[in-house]
């Protein structure tokens, strides 16, 4: 009997100390959305299209790039493998559509986008483009790079620069933009550049692509497995293209692609036109009270909500003669902030609307500009106390 009893006993123990999870199945086939709104008109899809597997010199089977795009919350991605290199072909298929048709099966079943996608893989210039909707990555299997990128041109495909600062293809550090690029470009053979690819920004790249009319793009192009290299779940995310569709389909992606209606999303810096920065920080955020009333120098707590998964880093850039207002501010993802306001004496007694002038510090319009936005707030001065 007190044998049984100190069994009981043991089992009961053991029970206590085990951690919590050991009666629940953990979660990991879990998708995380990302929080960043769709603006007036189109839904915000996000993509990666530059991703390698086992069939080029990637590291990884091509359903697991579906897994770990959907379970990033991603909406579409594109596969591609290197044409000209394939340092696993002792092991592995070199039939060149092999990856996305693998790959395609997993997507249907998550209801993830996958397009067909090769990377061509050249010296520089031109370096490395990628083409994706592509219908056939055979036909890029060609010598010389200008057939190769015109088999591409010859399927529709969306065509654009890859990497164009990468250390192995530029001499003495400058990112150049050679003549190769301008005949591709005359002759509509290239229609993006990746201003941002794995960690890197490539501010020449941005400036061309503001300059020259080129669908702003930013890519993985992720090798190893996706957790070796970003930590997702401790708030990390690989390098995203951010496409404004006027519905999630691949047609409607294509459409938006050429359209040039994309954002970079790389670490915690949104970069594109102020036609899709301001609207997108516009339904991230929101005053909860706008309407506030001050007397003489009195503070008031504004609060912010930023409903998206971007820190927006405020800036001061101006002054205005009814309230005082931080110098700097940071909208905190997914929070509500204070924003403390203060009267200035000088103010005329009445109620207006009174806009409060910041830059976004990591919303980049253009290499070194900020995305210029106002605060609103409806105040009331009041006549100064008896
Ligand atoms: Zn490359
Ligand atoms: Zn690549």
């Amino acid at each position: 009997m007190q044998r049984v009893t100190a069994l009981y006993l043991a089992v009961v123990t053991a029970l206590a100390i085990l951690p919590q999870s050991w009666s629940h199945e953990p979660v990991t086939r879990a998708r995380t959305p990302i929080r960043l709104p769709d603006l007036p008109g189109y839904v915000t899809l996000k993509g990666d299209f530059h991703i390698h597997t086992v069939f080029s010199d990637g590291l990884v089977w091509p359903t697991v790039r579906a897994d770990e795009a959907w379970r990033e919350g991603l909406d579409a991605i594109a596969i591609t493998d290197h044409i000209e290199y394939q340092p696993h072909k002792a092991d592995v298929s070199t039939n060149h559509n092999r990856a996305y048709d693998i790959a395609r099966g997993a997507g249907v079943e998550l209801d993830l986008l996958v397009v067909r996608g090769s990377e061509i893989t050249r010296a520089m210039p031109p370096g490395h483009l990628n083409a994706i909707f592509l219908t056939n990555s055979a036909a890029l299997a060609v010598e010389g790079w200008a057939d190769a990128i015109g088999a591409a041109h010859a399927q529709g495909a969306f065509i654009f620069w890859n990497h164009p600062g990468w250390e192995a293809q530029i001499t003495n550090g400058i990112v150049r933009w050679y003549p190769e690029h301008t005949a591709l470009l005359e002759r509509g053979q290239l229609h993006g550049i990746e201003v941002a690819n794995g960690r890197s920004y490539y501010p020449e790249a941005h400036r061309w692509a503001l300059e020259k009319g080129l669908t702003m793009i930013s890519n993985s192009d992720i090798h190893n497995a996706l957790n070796l290299d970003y930590h997702v779940h401790a708030g990390d995310h690989r390098p995203l293209t951010l496409v404004f569709a006027r519905e999630r389909s691949a047609d409607a992606l294509h459409e938006a692609l050429f359209a040039r209606r994309t954002v970079v999303y790389t670490g915690d810096r949104l970069i594109g036109e102020a036609r899709f920065l301001a609207p997108l920080f516009s339904a991230a955020t929101r005053i909860l009270r706008p309407q506030i009333q001050v007397r003489g120098t009195g503070q008031v707590q504004v609060q912010i909500h930023n409903d998206s998964d971007v820190d927006f880093r405020l800036e001061r850039a101006g002054e205005v003669a009814e309230l005082t207002c931080p110098s700097s501010l940071t909208l905190a993802a997914g929070r509500t902030v204070l924003m403390a306001v203060r009267g200035r004496n000088a103010a005329e007694p009445g109620t207006r609307k009174v806009r409060l002038p910041y830059l976004v510090a990591n919303l980049l319009v253009g290499p070194d500009q900020p995305l210029e936005v106002t605060l609103d707030l409806e105040v009331t001065i009041l006549p100064a106390a008896r």
